[in-house]
Formats: structure tokens, sequence, C-alpha cells
């Protein structure tokens, strides 16, 4: 490596140098209660996958660039330069971590490893070793946003072809005249929530029917909701995606952003892009709301088998929606059971973090058995969860390991379930 991009990298790392991050870099005591923690380290039992044994590598290169002991006694060990060496071991700690923190709630001092993982990520993008394919998807969103206006009546188009699965699943619209009284508004002046679904009809349909039948004065967003600038650990392309929508919703004036059924899309908006002049929630916590106002009601008598619930990392342990979800799946079924370990101790699904999104298959397999054997032991029928990314691994889990469950988002089960009106159910 020459000299010009160790420099540089030593540069970058020095503004990630926050005084969070320092106590997370300097405070580790290697007291190990994080070992078992990480789902890829209690999968493939080796140090390299656990999160003290990723934190290690950037705390290496750390020591070299920042503290006495690299500048003066390198010899010492514990101390990482940057080289070709180095960065591949700064790729494989931050691309098998799959950001759900799940590691910082068994840390007696609450280190984030995925604030660690950061730095690796923006380093890896400082060296140009970024996975291509996540920079290449984050560029398309932007340029979506830039070209917005030229996209518009063809993506009107689409939505227009799909009102019939809406109407299927509820028949009317949520107002009989005006801007609402399309199953699927678009800029729809007036509205008190913007929807933001994510590319497939899966994740506008049976939102759109949820929303009318709670009569919601609602406008679908013209963007997908996924953001894979944060996938990639590109903070300015993260800010510009989300943008898009913010942008989008103040210009029709709304109350609220509701984001589909996607974990990292979810957080971004609600933690990371500061005061707003609307509320951000996921879509759980709109169905939550609409049961407990009796805008909508469920029919119980849908579901016969047990059901159980996937916390999504970035929706439960690090969005604090927690009980919004079972509150819905005590109004869907009698028979819903939890995970072991559950709520803040789920384990991950082990397909966050870009991991799904790059295919990694042979990876996430591996490192998710625990999850599997989480699955298996609930002796559950459906798995259910609310978010797309764990909805994709759940399947391959289910599929690779034989589980013989059915994965199905909360979000359809929901729509299947609305008791029309004048339409009987049992209790
Ligand atoms: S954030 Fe999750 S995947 Fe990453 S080290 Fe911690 S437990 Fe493992
Ligand atoms: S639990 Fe915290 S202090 Fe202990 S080894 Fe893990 S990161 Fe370090």
């Amino acid at each position: 490596m020459d000299t010009q991009l160790s420099r540089d990298l030593k540069r970058l790392f020095e503004t990630r140098l926050n005084s969070a991050m320092k106590m997370y870099l300097e405070t580790c005591t290697r007291c190990g209660n994080c070992l078992d923690s990480c789902h890829v380290g209690a999968s493939i039992p080796e140090i390299k996958y656990t999160a003290v044994g990723r934190a290690e590598v950037i705390r290496k290169v750390f020591r070299r660039y920042f503290k006495m002991q690299g500048s003066f006694a390198p010899w010492l060990g514990e101390v990482l330069e940057f080289d070709d060496g180095t960065l591949e071991r700064i790729y494989e700690a931050a691309y098998s971590c799959t950001g759900c923190r799940r590691c910082m709630v068994h840390c007696p001092f609450g280190i984030d490893t995925q604030q660690l993982m950061s730095i690796a990520k923006a380093l890896l993008i400082g060296a140009d070793k970024e996975p291509k394919l996540l920079s290449m998807l984050s560029d398309m969103s932007i340029a979506k946003g830039e070209g917005i206006e030229e996209t518009k009546a063809s993506y009107a188009e689409a939505i227009t072809n799909l009102e019939a699965d809406v109407l299927a699943l509820w028949p009317t619209a949520a107002e009989a005249e005006g801007a609402f009284s399309r199953p699927m508004p678009l800029e729809a002046k007036g509205a008190d929530l913007l929807y933001v679904g994510l590319a497939g009809a899966h994740s506008i349909v049976p939102a759109a029917a949820i929303m009318n039948a709670a009569k919601e004065r609602w406008s679908l967003s013209f963007f997908e909701a996924v953001n894979f600038g944060a996938f990639v650990g590109d903070s300015r392309k993260m800010k510009a995606i989300a943008q898009r929508i913010i942008d989008e919703a103040i210009g029709l004036g709304v109350k609220e952003v509701a984001i589909v059924e996607c974990g990292t899309a979810f957080r971004v908006m609600r933690h990371f892009m500061g005061k707003q002049p609307f509320k951000v929630i996921a879509f759980v916590e709109l169905i939550d709301r609409y049961l407990s106002q009796g805008r909508i009601t469920l029919d119980k008598s849908k579901i016969t088998e047990k059901v159980t619930y996937h916390d999504p990392c970035q929706i439960a342990r690090n969005g604090g929606v927690i009980e919004e979800p079972r509150r819905v799946l005590r109004a869907l079924t009698e028979y819903f059971v939890e995970l072991r370990p559950t709520k803040e101790e789920n384990w991950c699904c082990g397909g966050g973090g870009g991991l799904v999104a790059m295919g990694e298959m042979e990876f996430r397999m591996k490192s998710s058995k625990v999850k599997a054997e989480q699955m298996r032991a609930s002796k559950a029928a459906i798995i259910t969860t609310a978010c797309e990314n764990c909805h994709s691994q759940l399947s391959d889990l289910n599929e690779h390991y034989a589980l013989g469950m059915k994965v199905e988002f909360l979000s359809h089960l929901v729509a299947k379930a609305l008791v029309r009106p004048g339409q009987s159910y049992r209790l």
C-alpha cells in the first residue's frame, strides 16, 4: 500500500474518533461476556467471529496510529498497520457483522461493536475496497431521487395495475371521493401519512388494504425505503437516500411517515436523520394503533396453527418497537408463542448489514445455525416478522435447514384477517 493511501486512511479514521468511539476503543477489558452473544461466533466458534474479535482488528489499527505504544513500540504486538492484509481482516470483520448489536446488550460497558464496524466500513470505502454492489445500489437510489419527475408517470401506471389486488383484500378506498378515493393514492395533498414501501407489490398491496380499512388519509411514496447507503456504511449516501423521502413528506405536508416492514430503513429515518416536521413510525406500530383505536378488527379464526415472531434487530433491540407486534399478534391469533430467547435477547436472523443484498448464501447459512435451531425449538408452524431482510433470511434458513415452517410478513397476516363491514368473526 502506498504511503499516501495509508496517510489518507489514518486521517479518515481520525474523523470518526468522537468521544463515544474513543470509549469503545479504549475500554474493553476482554472480560469475554460478549463471546457467546454473536450469532456468528455462536454458530462458527472462531474468535474472529466474536464481537470482541472483530473489534480487536479496529483496536489494533487504532493503537498503531493513535496510541504511544503503536508509535514507539509496535514490536510489542497488538497493533496492525495499514496494508493489504489488514484491509482483508477489516473487510472480514465488517462484513461478517450484521450490526444487530446483541453483543452490546451483554457488554458491561455498552461497547457498540456495530459503531466500531462503521469505522471499518468507512476505511474500506476510503481504500476503494467496499462491496461494489452496495455502492452501486446506493448510487441508483440517489439517481432515482434526482430523476424522479421522469419516472412518476410509469410508476403511477404500475400502481394502477395493482388496484384490483388491494380491493380484493379490502373492498373500498379510504374515502368515497377526492384524493383518497383511489385504493393507492399518489401525491395526495391533504394526506396525514406518507407510506414508504419497497420494490415489489408485496410491500405495498397488503399495507394499502390495511390503511384503507382504517380510513387513513394516506399517500404512497414514489421511493423505496431500503437504504443501501446504510448497509455499505457511507453516511453521505445514507443521508441522500433518506433525504428524498424527507423532501417528499415535507412537500405533501404529512404529519407522519410510516416505513414499510424494513428494519434498517426505519432505524435510519427515525434515529439518524435528526428532527423532522413529521413523526416516523414503523408499519407495525401503525397496525397496533389502528387496533387500539378500533379502526380495524381482525378475524382470529384465520390462523389455527402455532405462530411465532422474529423481532427484527433494527426494529426491536435498536428501535424500541417490542410490545407493538405482540399486541398485533394477540389480536390476530390465539396461537402466538415466543421464540426463546426473545425480545432484546432474540438472535439476529443473520441477514442484516447488507449480507442478503450481497448474496453470501453459504456464509449466511453457516453463521445462523443458532437461529435455525431457535426457530426449530419453537415448534411453530408459522414464523412471522416485520422486516423484508429478515423475511428473506428466515426463508433461506427455513429451506436450508428443512425447518418446514411458513415464513410470513406480519402485515400480510393482518391484511388477510381484516374483518369486513357486516362480517362476523370468532373472538
Ligand atoms: S453487532 Fe451483532 S453481528 Fe456484530 S458483533 Fe455484535 S452480535 Fe455479532
Ligand atoms: S463484553 Fe465488552 S468489555 Fe467484555 S470482551 Fe466484550 S466488548 Fe470487551
